[in-house]
């Protein structure tokens, strides 16, 4: 079985309603990017609670319009490695754009840089990152078919979380990424990528493995592979998350 020995749940926490859940549950077209939908296989009549409450306050995609022409290399560019726009550029050693297949149908987008990938420029180098990369293989593809990168392009000192400053600084970079890939599969790793992307302060645990429409793409959260390394039972879940995307790719599972 892919992803090594895999077994059973995990949780996370928090609260709200309200976001685009694809009809169904299942990867479909894209929808509406506002209504609000029961989670996969809740037997429908009595109304189901709703999902996901955006965050109050204005969206921070809003205005995020695509660049006509927009390159990965452009976006690089603009950055600049001497980006100074936020307080993680202190401690930084060098920013950590993204790698990858530039065409690629899936991509995962995680925090933001640790130690290891802050040294060697790479996101998903370290021990997360080498799970990620079994994870990837689990799923019959190979690390240069996706494509990887993070909210932040800056290490947080300490592997602390990456505040809100620094993200809303940040992330418009993300989008500018996803906007040039234009992948048909994103797959948050962990809590500050899935809120960040679906502009939510809801607990991962309510809504992974749950499909969403995002700009044309289709969206789904899964944990962190530093959660997993702490929490290797719910190695099970991210499995049944990855699965989704596959059958919705038309991967077939590795064959070992
Ligand atoms: N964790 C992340 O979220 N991103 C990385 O690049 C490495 C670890």
């Amino acid at each position: 079985m892919p992803l090594g020995a895999i077994d059973a749940g995990s949780q996370i926490s928090s609260e709200a309603p309200t976001l685009h859940k694809t009809e169904d549950g299942a990867p479909g077209k894209p929808g509406p990017a506002s209504k609000t939908l029961p989670p996969t296989g809740f037997a429908t009549a009595t109304a189901p609670p709703p999902l996901i409450q955006r965050a109050a306050g204005p969206s921070l995609f809003e205005s995020a319009d695509r660049i006509e022409g927009d390159t990965l290399e452009r976006i690089r560019t603009d950055i600049t490695p001497t980006c100074t726009r936020c307080k993680l550029h202190t401690a930084r050693k060098q920013i950590v754009f993204g790698v990858g297949n530039p065409k690629a149908q899936l991509v995962f987008v995680g925090e933001g840089p640790g130690r290891d990938e802050d040294e060697q420029g790479e996101p998903f180098v370290g021990r997360a990152g080498k799970l990620l990369t079994q994870m990837v293989e689990a799923m019959s593809l190979k690390r240069e078919d996706v494509y990887i990168c993070n909210v932040v392009k800056c290490r947080p000192p300490e592997n602390r979380l990456p505040e809100k400053d620094e993200i809303t600084t940040c992330s418009p970079f993300l989008l500018r990424q996803l906007g040039v890939i234009n992948p048909k599969v994103i797959c948050c790793l962990g809590a500050c990528s899935a809120q960040t992307l679906l502009e939510t302060t809801q607990g991962i645990s309510r809504f992974r493995g749950e499909w969403f429409d995002f700009r044309g793409a289709k969206l789904i959260a899964t944990y962190h592979p530093a959660y997993l390394l702490r929490n290797p039972a719910a190695k099970g879940e991210v499995w049944k998350d990855l699965q989704k995307v596959m059958a919705y790719l038309g991967l077939q599972p590795k064959r070992r």
